[in-house]
């Protein structure tokens, strides 16, 4: 019994490594499963080291049975040492730079060098005699059988130890422990079984490293702290983000604030109607610029929120073209540019795509090249490129303004990244244009290039995939203008908004018309006015009301027997793409907030002399 000590204790260690290890969640790779058969081998291996040395006290009785018990003790500890040259000659494949095909090329036939060698071995074990001593506690057996596997231990041991040297840089340090450790250990142990085979401390040895190998392998535990940290980093990116975000966000909207509250106090400190009227008009200014800035952060902030949609519908290009020239042209006014526009003469009819964000993005560029230039041309090309039923549009946009840096071009697709801000101190820009454009090109699966020369001028391109529509349908469109005098005098509005100032805004502008103006400030207070019988010609419904919102109470609205009221959505939920789903909702129409005064006489023209 007492030669067998180290043997016992190993057994209690692998049997609370086996219950440990295989009662946990494991992880399914390569390196786990090798891991697997380590253990179950030396969980059965220490079964057969104390069955030998039981068998070697009592052999003269058992014979052939202890032959077997013994030999095939000496065919675990081969067994055990080919498992873990399978387990050293993975982690150093693994390591490697290597593609998956190749790397499980050569780990398959490691795999099967390696179990040829085994089979030829344990073949050697069985036809070579082993040899027992059972003499005054000393308990072991030994001769050539024993040797030859003394001899693959060496040969292995070899091996190892050159791939690991190889290998050194590339594998993880503390993959390397467990094979070191049994170098180490393993050579003291072979000095000390020569010197005291009835120590027996091979099996132990096994365990030993085996026990070792399960803290540096990719169990659960480590790869879930592994996987931890890495959400941490990003949890700290992303607030990082949100704080940058915010500070930008902060500076740009409180900019045109200042300006508002500024000549805001200024009128009402000033008597002469002509400064008055100027300082008006750099308010109407500076809240256009905030305006644009808030649209701009919630596009941003939706395309990074993964919500906003491409919304696909039948258009006519040549239209869209046309109104990006005409919006251009405005954009020049005074300046001395002149703009040169050369649009595909086989531009197909209609195409299939998201129409509003082809004209974000081509807007974007155009407002850019306006804005960036102070002399010379602009040149607007669209060039086509059909396949099958698909139509590339080649859009560019090629300026002769002050261009951009060459280490600044990587940069022009970061929001709030602006340049040369000494030189455009003058010019308003909030440096989220080319993020929104760079984002809806590639949610749009197109490409946006960029070619600059500083000081001379840039040419941006874009292309995108739009579908051919070779048939002509019928586009649900906006109703046209109607070019009628506006004679509205005493028709009745119902103004619905939760907002008190809003109303006031509404009520003030719907004055100059001389209709009669009726306000609710709620969902609740319009159904109970059309419920009680009360007729309107016109009903401008926000839609953010607490409780029941604009588009709840129209449907509610639409429930009603006999009404027929048109009733437009009056919201600054004026995101791009909105009109489009308050008109599929089934208003009528779409006025966003602030109220331009063109908009409202196109909407009052439309939906109130019409009906004279
Ligand atoms: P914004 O124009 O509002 O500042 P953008 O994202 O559209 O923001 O552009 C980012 C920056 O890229 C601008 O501030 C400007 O410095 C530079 N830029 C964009 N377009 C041009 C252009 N056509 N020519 C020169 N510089 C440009």
């Amino acid at each position: 019994m007492r030669g067998n000590f180290f043997t016992i204790c190993s057994g209690f260690y692998i049997l609370l490594l086996l219950i440990v290890f295989f009662s946990k969640k494991r992880l399914n790779s390569i390196e786990n499963t090798i891991y697997s058969y380590l253990i179950v081998t030396n969980f059965f291996g220490v079964i057969l080291a104390i069955m030998c040395y039981f068998c070697i006290l009592q052999s003269e009785v058992l014979g052939l049975f202890n032959t077997i018990i013994s030999k095939s003790y000496v065919i675990y500890v081969l067994t055990w040492v080919s498992i873990f040259s399978v387990y050293v000659f993975t982690i150093i494949f693994n390591s490697r730079d290597l593609t998956v095909k190749e790397r499980e090329k050569k780990q398959k036939n490691l795999y099967i060098i390696t179990f040829i060698i085994y089979i030829i071995f344990a073949l050697l074990v069985c036809i070579f005699p082993l040899y027992y001593m059972n003499e005054d506690y000393k308990v072991y057996s030994y001769g050539p059988a024993a040797n030859i596997v003394y001899l693959i231990v060496l040969i292995y041991s070899i091996v190892w130890s050159f791939m690991v040297i190889k290998n050194y840089k590339n594998i993880q340090r503390n993959k390397y422990t467990p094979v070191i450790v049994y170098l180490l250990v393993g050579l003291i142990v072979m000095i000390i079984s020569k010197l005291y085979p009835e120590t027996l401390l091979i099996t132990s040895l096994h365990t030993f490293v085996t026990f070792l190998m399960y803290f540096t392998i990719e169990n659960p535990d480590l790869k879930l702290i592994k996987e931890l940290n890495i959400a941490r980093d990003q949890a700290e990116k992303a607030n990082h983000a949100k704080t940058d975000f915010l500070s930008n966000m902060s500076h740009e909207i409180r900019t045109p604030l200042n300006a508002i509250d500024g000549f805001s106090q200024l009128i009402l400190e000033e008597e002469n109607m002509d400064t008055i009227k100027d300082e008006a008009r750099d308010i109407m200014a500076a809240s256009q610029n905030l305006l644009e800035i808030v649209n701009g952060i919630l596009d941003i902030s939706k395309i990074e929120a993964n919500k906003l949609e491409i919304v696909n519908v039948e258009y006519e290009p040549a239209k869209v073209f046309d109104e990006l020239v005409k919006l251009t042209k405005a954009r020049i006014g005074e300046k001395p540019l002149e703009l040169k526009v050369n649009i595909a003469k086989d531009l197909p009819e209609y195409l299939n795509g998201d129409y509003v964000r082809v004209k974000q993005i081509v807007l974007n560029l155009l407002t850019n090249a306006v804005k960036y230039t102070k002399k010379g041309h602009i040149e607007f090309n669209v060039d086509i490129v059909k396949k099958d039923n698909v139509c590339r549009l080649i859009i560019s946009v090629k300026d002769t303004g002050i261009g951009i840096k060459k280490e600044n071009i990587d940069k022009l697709f970061t929001k709030f990244e602006r340049f040369d801000l000494d030189k455009n101190i003058t010019i308003e820009g909030t440096g989220l244009g080319l993020a929104i454009t760079k984002k809806l090109v590639d949610l749009m699966h197109g490409k946006i290039v960029v070619d600059s020369v500083y000081g001379k001028g840039s040419n941006f391109t874009v292309a995108l995939d739009q579908r051919i529509v070779t048939k002509k349908k019928e586009v649900k469109e906006i109703p046209k203008e109607v070019v009628k005098p506006l004679n509205i005098k005493g028709k009745k509005i119902l103004v619905v908004d939760d907002n008190l100032i809003n109303l006031k805004v509404a009520a003030r502008l719907l004055e100059a018309y001389k209709v009669e103006t009726e306000s609710v400030s709620s969902g609740f207070d319009c159904l109970k006015n059309i419920e009680d019988g009360k007729k309107y010609d016109l009903i401008l419904m926000d839609d953010m009301m607490p409780k029941l919102s604009g588009v709840e109470t129209f449907k509610k609205l639409k429930e009603i027997e006999g009404f027929d009221t048109p009733v437009i959505a009056l919201t600054a939920n004026a995101i791009a793409g909105m009109k489009e789903n308050y008109l599929k909702e089934g208003f009528n129409d779409y006025i966003s907030k602030p109220i331009d005064k063109g908009e409202l006489e196109r909407v009052l023209k439309t939906y109130l002399n019409a009906k004279e």
